[in-house]
């Protein structure tokens, strides 16, 4: 890469040096694309931005500024954050960012979409189980019952840049962020001329454009058993987002325990469904998809999609069967050890 920019500089200058001469310019070599990388830790997870094209670099070095930038608002964790001290606000009103309310907003409109499948309040919950601090436990019965009466995404109230929490509701973009963050991202890249990228934010890909050679990117699915990739699949600017139980989750007398939280029982949601990818142009909407699908198992997510639209999905059960949204029939393929299984197609009608 280093010899390659060295190249480009001192090109640069042999033009400016033939800049007075009358002859034209030689027909411009086809360069070999040069890939800059931003790699942070940011929102629990390693984060790696691939971008390509002459300014690259500070273009990806400005990406991964604005994601700091997300990430010390929404944090739930971080006494700083907007969301920590609507959380602690005891029902007072508190001012929040643009960034916050806006997230919030699509938040609480993908929640009211979700069928009780994703609730931002679910946070004292998932707190209970230990999943924010690794303190796992199984909380009693009685206990998730009554902190369940605290989870209700309607008693949020956003006016303007003004939040307002009762007493006792707490906020966890967790679900969510992530995608936001993409999708700043990839506006951040488009506004600084870049035509070509990729980004991994944990599990959450996302594309601008295609390769820098015009063919598709190419994405693994992991397999939720831990055996390599499920399949691969082939994108352009779009986001493909997983949830799976395999991701975050502690085992206690062989019941397994992961941070995919039923809003309607306050366990963690178990539906046959091993892992949900899903693929949408909005990185935010595949993120609150993939976790609202996961809750919502097999069947009830292919009826979503049937009524809904507007994104894909790969579902891999716990039993190790594959299907997928009609849409992705040519751009999904099993891989390795998984390519012999069947692959069902959920179609629209
Ligand atoms: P990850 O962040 O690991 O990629 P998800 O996007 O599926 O996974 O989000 C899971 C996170 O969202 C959990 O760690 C928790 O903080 C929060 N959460 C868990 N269940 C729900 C739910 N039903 N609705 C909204 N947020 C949830
Ligand atoms: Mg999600």
């Amino acid at each position: 890469m280093k010899s390659s920019r060295l190249l480009c500089a001192l090109l640069a200058v042999l033009v400016l040096l033939c800049g007075c001469e009358k002859e034209p310019p030689p027909p411009e070599e086809p360069e070999e694309e040069e890939s800059h990388i931003a790699t942070l830790l940011a929102m629990d997870t390693v984060m790696k931005l691939t971008v390509y094209g002459p300014d690259g670099q500070t273009a990806a070095d400005r990406a991964s500024a604005r994601i700091e930038e997300l990430e010390a608002l929404l944090s739930v964790t971080d006494e700083g954050s907007e969301i920590f001290a609507a959380n602690h606000s005891e029902g007072a009103a508190v001012p929040v960012s643009s960034d916050t309310a806006a997230l919030l907003r699509k938040a609480l409109e993908l929640c009211g979409a979700s069928e009780g499948t994703l609730d931002v309040t679910v946070y004292p919950v998932v707190r209970a189980w230990g999943f924010t601090t690794g303190n796992y436990r199984v909380p009693e019965t009685g206990e998730l019952r009554e902190l369940l009466d605290r989870v209700d995404y309607n008693r949020v109230s956003l006016e303007g840049g003004t939040l307002t929490l009762p007493a006792g509701t707490e906020i966890d973009l967790g679900a969510v962020a992530k995608g936001y963050a993409g999708d700043q991202v990839m506006a951040s890249l488009k506004a600084q001329g870049v035509s070509s990228a990729i980004i991994e934010l944990g599990g959450n890909v996302q594309a601008l454009g295609s390769k820098p050679d015009g063919s598709p990117w190419r994405v693994a699915v992991h397999a939720p058993d831990g055996s390599g990739y499920a399949g691969v699949l082939e994108i352009r600017d779009q986001a493909v987002v997983t949830s799976g139980g395999y991701e975050r989750y502690f085992e206690e007398d062989g019941e397994t325990y992961w941070h995919i939280i039923d809003p309607a029982t306050g366990y963690p949601a178990k539906s046959g469904l091993a892992s949900v990818t899903v693929v949408s142009e909005s990185g935010v909407e595949a993120d609150a998809l993939s976790t609202s699908l996961f809750v919502m198992g097999r069947e009830r997510a292919a009826e979503y999609w049937r009524a809904h639209g507007g994104f894909q999905c790969i579902l891999i059960s716990e039993d190790g069967s594959v299907a997928v949204t009609e849409g992705l029939e040519d751009s999904f393929s099993l891989y390795g050890s998984w390519s012999g299984r069947p692959l069902e197609v959920i179609r629209s009608s």
